[in-house]
């Protein structure tokens, strides 16, 4: 059961960590594109690694609606923190639901305490909306798994210890997903990961094209035990991923929404503040709305999660409206700044680089559309049978 007595006492807590610590730091990590040592160890002292890894494994145990205003809170001082836990998150909930029981307690008491991070890699060069094209494959030889491959974009790539790799263990089986395995393959030998990708924002936190040679993964450690259920895994931890995303889009868009309101305030032009002009208004109250229903989206989704069953529609609507409004409350709060906001030397010239990312990561928002029409069609359809 989640921890509800933690929940508020948790969000405050990140909300002074935020204030205190990441505001004043990141502008510096962030040009510097150097990864948050200090803030990470700092996280991890804080239980966020285990927020959603059961008590009995050492972890909090948060419900979801906490897990995404965390996210949100670190998000509003600098997204790539939230992409810092996304991954690891996601692999700590499959683990959660779908381990057996000797990879839980392998893993997932070093994942609460941070010591063990883990990055997550479905993406290849050819293969990013259209999953289940991947052509990295792992081959059965006795009891390990030999996977030869690569990956790209893979976030955390560099530092996980623990990267929750998807493979096709099954090369002749059709339709081609029911032939994908996730495997949990430690760092080490047999992995490797590549340059740094230079990215228009998201700075600080790596994302790194991965190459696997001859890499070995003992059979033991296919998510579940059971190989071919690897995209029904990922289709569920993206569920998780679109969540963070959704909540990591509306920290930017609080941000912007701070930033914008303070400036208007202070602001003069025509002898008098400039949030008195009715324009700038008209744009503040739109900005506040949709940063507002992205927070409602959220919430849907997070308990739609809770309940265990399938949540793709409701996490495909607040990843969809959440990042599409980021970007436009972004924008907006650029406006509001005149020709400061696309100096250098205010925030929202870096939450104007980093939204975008949110429109494509965790599933582009076309697909996110797809799935929601396929979702709605398909419920549809169902009570029209009952
Ligand atoms: C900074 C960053 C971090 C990332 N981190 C990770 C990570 O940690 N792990 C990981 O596995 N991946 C990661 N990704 C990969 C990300 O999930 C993919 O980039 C994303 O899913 C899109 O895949 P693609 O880039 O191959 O685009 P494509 O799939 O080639 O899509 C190109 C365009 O076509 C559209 N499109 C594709 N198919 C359809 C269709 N059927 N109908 C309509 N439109 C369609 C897309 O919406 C998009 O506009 C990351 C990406 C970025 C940029």
């Amino acid at each position: 059961m989640p921890n509800e007595d933690l929940a508020d006492e948790f969000v405050a807590l990140t909300r002074r960590f935020v204030d205190d610590r990441v505001i004043p730091q990141a502008p510096e990590l962030e040009r510097d594109n150097s990864f948050p040592d200090t803030l990470v160890k700092e996280m991890a002292e804080m239980g966020m690694f285990g927020m959603v890894i059961d008590e009995e494994y050492g972890g909090l145990d948060v419900d979801w609606r906490t897990y995404w205003r965390v996210v949100s809170e670190l998000s509003r001082g600098w997204m790539s923190l939230g992409g810092v836990l996304n991954s690891h998150i996601i692999t700590a909930h499959l683990l959660k639901v779908f381990g057996t029981e000797e990879q839980k307690t392998r893993y997932l008491p070093k994942m609460a305490t941070g010591e063990l991070r883990a990055a997550l890699a479905m993406t290849e060069a050819e293969a990013g909306s259209d999953v289940a094209a991947i052509r990295t494959t792992a081959v059965r030889n006795g009891d390990t798994f030999v996977v030869n491959g690569s990956k790209m974009f893979i976030t955390n790539g560099e530092r996980a210890g623990l990267v929750t790799l998807l493979a096709i263990t099954d090369k002749d089986v059709r339709p081609r997903h029911r032939g994908l395995s996730v495997l949990l393959a430690e760092s080490g030998p047999g992995l490797t990961a590549g340059r740094k990708i230079e990215k228009l924002g998201y700075n600080g936190v790596e994302t790194v094209p991965l190459s696997i040679e001859d890499l070995r993964v003992p059979a033991d450690n296919v998510l579940g035990g059971e190989p071919g259920r690897g995209f029904y895994h990922v289709m569920t931890g993206g569920e998780i991923g679109r969540l963070n995303v959704g909540a990591r889009a509306h920290g930017v868009a609080r941000a912007a929404v701070d930033e914008a309101t303070r400036y208007a305030m202070q602001r003069h032009t025509f002898g008098q503040p400039i949030s008195n002009h009715q324009a700038i208004q008209m744009i503040i109250a739109d900005m506040v709305t949709k940063t507002h229903a992205a927070a409602g989206l959220l919430d849907v989704a997070a308990d739609a999660i809770a309940t265990g069953r399938r949540a793709d529609m409701e996490a495909g609507m607040a990843k969809l409206y959440a990042t599409e409004a980021a970007v436009e409350v972004v924008m907006s709060a650029m406006r509001i700044h005149g020709g400061y906001g696309y100096t250098k030397e205010f925030l929202v010239e870096r939450l104007y680089r980093d939204a975008p990312q949110m429109v494509i990561a965790e599933g582009t928002n076309e697909i996110q559309r797809m799935v929601i029409a396929r979702s709605h069609f398909g419920r549809a359809a169902k009570a029209t049978r009952a």
